[in-house]
């Protein structure tokens, strides 16, 4: 019998309760004790840690947010904040860690496992999608059907006004949720941090679109988009445009909120009953993906750090489809 503890960390993402539940009736199944630690790696420095049993975790796997509460925390970056994480796992005799976040979070428990020998499972969640190991992860598939709803409205009033609309969505550093989303509401434009746009092109694009007379034209800019993001596109183009009435719409944190679609579900309770199956057959320092829908394990700290690589068949598509 092991005594795992799980938190989750970092940016919340839609999905992550249904993988604390998971793993948690994993846990008790396959006969293992399992800890919640509330609020992240701030919480396990603070000790707050209180045992789960199966019907601990009921009514949950349809909630967006994480019960589990998350923080972003400065003292575990350090050493010595590190330390007292680790003697608060020592304390309960807890020798394992199941960490469900994004990056950072699995930055922080390869760190951890490397200077206080535990054990220690990744869970991908993020809406970003940006870690390698996984096709997906826990998280991305809500955000992309918020803002394809969020965007279907804007469409409808952008096609009455004949507006142009600029419109954000989040990716700091890959364009995943602008690409998939703006295949799906038909963007005219697809603007993503993978591919270098030179404005002029951009003014090109746009021009063609308005010559062949669209009444709406929406251009999806992911936040990390070398133009700046929607406002300081909007801006540096507009001259160009008066005939056209622009707008712009950041859509923001909206899309890391609201119940976690069936698909995540799905993912998010595979990903986490493979956690605990993981440290049950002796696994450690690795993450717990699907890649063409099988279970994989990849070596936590080869999950960060590198690109993951956007599909260039899907923007071809989206450049013949818009
Ligand atoms: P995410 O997991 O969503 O990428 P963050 O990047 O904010 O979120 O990371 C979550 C937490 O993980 C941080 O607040 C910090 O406590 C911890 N962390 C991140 N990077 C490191 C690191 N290099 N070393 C130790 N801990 C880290």
């Amino acid at each position: 019998m092991t005594k795992i503890a799980i938190l989750t960390s970092g940016g919340d993402s839609p999905g992550m309760n249904a993988a604390v539940r998971a793993s948690v009736r994993t846990a008790c199944y396959l006969g293992h004790e399992i800890y919640a630690v509330k609020n992240g790696y701030k919480g396990l420095i603070r000790g707050d840690i209180t045992k789960l049993e199966t019907n601990n975790v009921s009514d949950i796997i349809q909630r967006g947010g994480t019960v589990l509460k998350s923080a972003r925390c400065e003292e575990f970056r350090t050493p010595e904040g590190r330390i007292k994480a680790a003697n608060v796992l020592r304390e309960h005799e807890i020798t394992a860690l199941i960490t469900v976040g994004g990056d950072g979070t699995f930055r922080g428990a390869k760190i951890l496992a490397d200077e206080h020998d535990i054990n220690v499972i990744g869970v991908p969640a993020t809406i970003d999608n940006d870690l390698v190991g996984t096709d997906e992860s826990i998280g991305y598939d809500t955000a992309l059907n918020t803002a394809m709803e969020a965007i279907d409205k804007i469409r409808d009033t952008a096609d009455a006004h004949e507006r142009l609309f600029f419109v954000e969505v989040m990716g700091r550093d890959v364009g995943f949720i602008a690409l998939e989303t703006g295949i799906a509401v038909g963007a005219e434009l697809i603007l993503l941090p993978e591919t270098l746009t030179h404005p002029d092109e951009i003014r090109k694009s746009l021009k063609e679109i308005v010559e062949i007379q669209k009444r709406s034209t929406l251009v999806v800019v992911a936040e990390g988009d070398e133009t700046g993001g929607a406002l300081k596109l909007c801006a540096s183009i507009e001259e160009d445009f008066k005939e056209f009435d622009m707008k712009v719409c950041i859509l923001g944190h909206v899309q890391r909120g609201g119940n976690p679609t069936a698909r995540d579900r799905v993912l998010a309770s595979r990903l986490g009953a493979h956690a605990v199956q993981a440290l049950h057959d002796g696994h450690s320092k690795v993450m717990v993906g699907i890649i063409n829908g099988v279970i994989q394990l990849t070596p936590i700290d080869e999950t960060f750090g590198k690109k993951k690589e956007i599909n260039f068949d899907l923007i071809k598509i989206s450049k013949i489809l818009r």
